[in-house]
């Protein structure tokens, strides 16, 4: 990774200024952490809950004075992070090749690409943009892109969007079902749909030639997953696509979230987080005693099952918070969310615990 116009020196009276004109139009979750996340943040409310401390080992490289940070993956091919979303792109003597337009990062993406266009004498005519999936917090930039630009993803994301007409993100034209060999300026990009995880859509992006898979919305390098395994459709796929992952050759991850790039360890701890929280899960619905929380609320299920349910998620949780805190960032923030998706997953999709009455 080779760091390029980065500003360690502080915020500018220009980004805060950008970042203050950003919360008072529109108060967007994007705006609000590009504002916050900079070496001089806004004032916290001593009100709200404290946290455990994010560990310096989920920590990314400093963004600039723009609010990014563009660095080479490997060879021509490079990310570009805000500091929570992540996008890539590949310069090949034909044109760029984009891979996934978050709006967080927005504008900057081309700033991004002009910039490593510029320092290599290379084009920055982006005439690709690949799809990871339709979700609009990963896409929604696509339609600064223009016209003109061959976009390209799975057959699912394409039929999604038609559907939900977001001008922002145009259908791709170029579709493929389960396997797609991209080439453009002499460079090769292997695209393949593995079956459905975090949404039904979504693509494994695999770079042979430059070591590198990205997977968006699966493991977060450093940190856990956001809420409910980040938000995630299918929770036996979710569970399962690492070791997909893993079975493809590639030294770099790009996880699409947050600050740094990924290792095969760092996919080896994700897994172990979720194996540890389906463990516990097990355990807990075997232990935790329903009984209580059905004689008390009796004419009322749906509370003794909310009670009950959430006993099991808390005693589950615990232990992987105390292990994961320190480790992974934000352990303390959303492993009970997801311990509660893990819960219902084994409930449901496993059938564990599932019992005819006599
Ligand atoms: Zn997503």
């Amino acid at each position: 990774m080779t760091p390029t116009n980065t500003d360690r020196s502080g915020t500018s009276r220009r980004s805060l200024l950008a970042r203050g004109a950003a919360l008072a139009a529109a108060p967007s979750i994007g705006a609000i952490m590009a504002a916050v996340a900079g070496p001089s943040p806004a004032e916290a409310d001593s009100a709200l809950q404290d946290y455990a401390p994010v560990p310096p080992s989920a920590l990314g490289p400093a963004l600039n004075s723009q609010g990014y940070y563009v660095g080479r993956v490997e060879r021509n091919l490079y990310w570009v992070t805000d500091g929570t979303y992540q996008s890539a792109f590949l310069t090949t003597r034909d044109g760029v090749v984009l891979f996934d337009a978050p709006p967080t990062i927005g504008h900057n993406l081309r700033r991004a690409v002009d910039e490593i266009a510029a320092a290599n004498g290379v084009s920055n005519r982006v005439t690709h943009l690949v799809y990871s999936h339709h979700h609009a917090d990963h896409i929604g930039a696509s339609a600064l892109f223009g016209k003109h630009v061959v976009r390209v993803g799975h057959a699912e994301t394409r039929r999604l969007l038609l559907q939900y007409n977001d001008p922002a993100r145009p259908a791709p034209d170029v579709t493929f079902q389960d396997r797609r060999t991209l080439r453009v300026g002499g460079e090769r990009v292997e695209l393949a749909w593995r079956g459905s995880n975090h949404a039904p859509d979504n693509i494994y992006i695999h770079l042979p030639d430059h070591d590198t898979l990205m997977l968006v919305d699966i493991a977060l390098p450093g940190w856990v997953p956001i809420y409910n395994l980040n938000l995630s459709a299918d929770i036996p796929g979710f569970i399962a696509a690492p070791t997909t992952a893993l079975s493809y050759p590639w030294k770099h991850y790009i996880g699409g979230h947050l600050g740094r790039l990924g290792t095969r360890a760092d996919l080896g701890l994700h897994q172990q987080y979720v194996t540890d929280i389906v463990d516990n899960v097990k355990t807990a619905l075997a232990t935790v005693d329903p009984t209580p929380y059905f004689v008390k609320y009796g004419p009322n299920p749906w509370a003794a099952v909310k009670t009950y349910l959430d006993a099991v998620t808390d005693q589950a949780a615990a232990p992987v918070i105390a292990k994961y805190t320190g480790v992974l960032a934000a352990a303390d923030v959303f492993t009970t969310s997801s311990t509660l998706t893990i819960l219902e997953s084994v409930r449901l999709d496993l059938g564990f615990g599932s019992q005819i009455h006599p």
